[in-house]
């Protein structure tokens, strides 16, 4: 970083510190040349994207909306609170390690989706047929198909899948 004061490109780094509780690095420097002090603060840019919906608006991404949305697909299912948080945290972390500015509400969508079709089929199901707004019932099924002819990667799930009554009936 080059001085402020006279321009020189060597500054050499005298102490640093976290700030903030951590969330900042405070350095003191020193320029080589003019040996004059400054300060520098160094964050992570943690800002998360604005969302944009189907019909173009833009809003802030809400965290709570988020987990609201899981909460009701995830109801009386057997899913611990940690579980649901974990999966909220990796698509918070997923949305910002794109490093977009924006992110499509259909993302979001999706990632919720993909977080729930690993924590609890049913939870998915629930979700999905809200979110996709599934036309008639063969258009659910159909889901439904694709889901447990879908290899799963989780061994887990395995069972449930095998357990889905409706395979080759759909006509
Ligand atoms: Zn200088």
């Amino acid at each position: 970083m080059h001085c402020p004061f006279c321009g020189a490109q060597d500054t050499r780094v005298t102490d640093s510190r976290l700030v903030a509780e951590g969330d900042q690095v405070r350095r003191r420097r020193q320029c080589a040349q003019c040996h004059e002090r400054f300060t520098t603060y160094e964050t992570a840019e943690l800002v998360m994207p604005r969302v944009v919906k189907s019909d173009g608006s833009r809003e802030t991404f809400d965290e709570a909306k988020l987990r609201a949305g899981m909460l009701r697909a995830l109801e009386k299912r057997p899913v611990s609170a940690e579980a649901i948080e974990a999966a909220v945290e990796r698509i918070r972390q997923t949305l910002r390690a794109r490093g977009e500015r924006e992110v499509n509400a259909r993302e979001i969508g999706e990632a919720v989706m993909r977080a729930l079709r690993t924590l609890d089929q049913v939870a998915y199901i629930r979700f999905a047929s809200v979110y996709r707004k599934f036309q008639d019932l063969d258009e659910f099924r159909a889901e439904i198909d694709r889901l447990a002819k879908e290899p799963e990667s989780d061994a887990a799930t395995g069972a449930a899948s095998r357990a889905t009554p409706e395979e080759g009936s759909a006509s």
